[in-house]
Order: C-alpha cells, then structure tokens, then sequence
C-alpha cells in the first residue's frame, strides 16, 4: 500500500462502489436503487468503457449523468451475429423455447452466447448480440465508496467480497466446486 495515494478520487486500481441507474430508449432498464452499489475495480474494464473513462477524478458523493454511445457501451449491432441454424442441426438436447441462452461456438473457435430469438418448422434463428447492443445508454452514477484493491483483486482483476474467504476454491474459474456454504467469494 502506497500512504500517500489518496483515496479521494476514483482513479486506476482503486475498488469503486457506485450507485447507479441505467435508461434505455427513455425506459430504466437496471437499477442499484433498493440493492448494494456495485463494485468493481477501476482501469480493467469490469465495467463497459464509455462509462469506466468518465469515472476518473471523481470524488465520494460526486454524482454524474453520462451518456455513452452504442460503440462504447455493448458494442454496435451486429447483424451478423443473428444465425439462422437448420432445425435438424440443432442439438435435440436443447429444449426450442423462446428467449432461452445458448452457446453456439463461431467458425473461428470462439465461443458466444446467443439467446434463441425464434424458430419455425426449419429454422431455429439464434442471435449472439448482447441485449443492448446498438443502444445509447444513459447512466446516472454516484460515487458511493473507494478503497484500495488488494494484491490478489489486482492480479485476478476483480472484486472480491470483503468478508475473508477460507475456502480454497480457485477464484476466477467459472465452476467453482467449493462446498462451503459460508464461502462469499461470490463464485
Ligand atoms: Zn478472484
């Protein structure tokens, strides 16, 4: 720790708790209103970046109305993200139910997530778009704590809860076999 970083003003590596809402096309989509702020590391993206670059220098209780265009919040909308799969090649595992998730591997190996928009007696029609791609997005922010992150929040690049967790499941990994019901590492 660095006694003389101040903690006063949000900038890189600091864990910033934030209060804030979200409007979209004139509606509020999500909220921190009635929840806990969220946290989240500042400078590695843990948020979308229209939104982390506006964040710099602010202060605790400073709040702000930002707007940030499509491309630097969920990205532009892609069309070519929707696929239209042949029925028959669709796993016969997967129920066909509007609006469910699923992961559909593209042809250059990365792996998405699509949610199935609709299907007919041929076609099941997936789209990888995130929800609000394409969208401009109006957030409302308040700075509502900073502290330093620790080493190990650094070096995995996220929040950690801060109640200290004695389990000794590997945090980052998406599956998580940790059977301590206590555990608040939030994997
Ligand atoms: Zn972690």
């Amino acid at each position: 720790m660095n006694p003389t970083s101040n903690l006063n003003k949000v900038e890189k590596d600091l864990v910033v708790s934030m209060d804030y809402s979200l409007t979209v096309d004139g509606e509020m989509v999500d909220s921190s209103d009635g929840t806990e702020p969220i946290e989240f590391i500042q400078g590695f993206g843990n948020i979308v970046p229209g939104l982390e670059k506006e964040l710099y220098g602010m202060a605790i209780g400073d709040k702000k109305s930002v707007l940030v265009p499509a491309a630097e919040g969920y990205g532009i909308y892609d069309p070519e993200a929707v696929l239209k799969v042949d029925r028959t090649e669709f796993p016969e595992d997967i129920p066909l139910e509007k609006g469910i998730e699923v992961s559909i591997q593209s042809e250059d190996g990365e792996v998405m997530v699509a949610v199935l928009e609709e299907f007919d007696s041929k076609t099941v029609t997936l789209n990888g778009n995130h929800p609000l791609a394409g969208k401009d997005l109006n957030f409302e922010v308040t700075i509502a704590g900073l502290r330093e992150a620790t080493a190990e929040e650094i070096e995995h690049g996220h929040v950690h809860s801060e109640d200290e967790c004695d389990c000794d499941c590997d945090c980052g990994e998406e599956d998580c076999d940790c059977e301590d019901d206590n555990c608040n590492c939030g994997h």
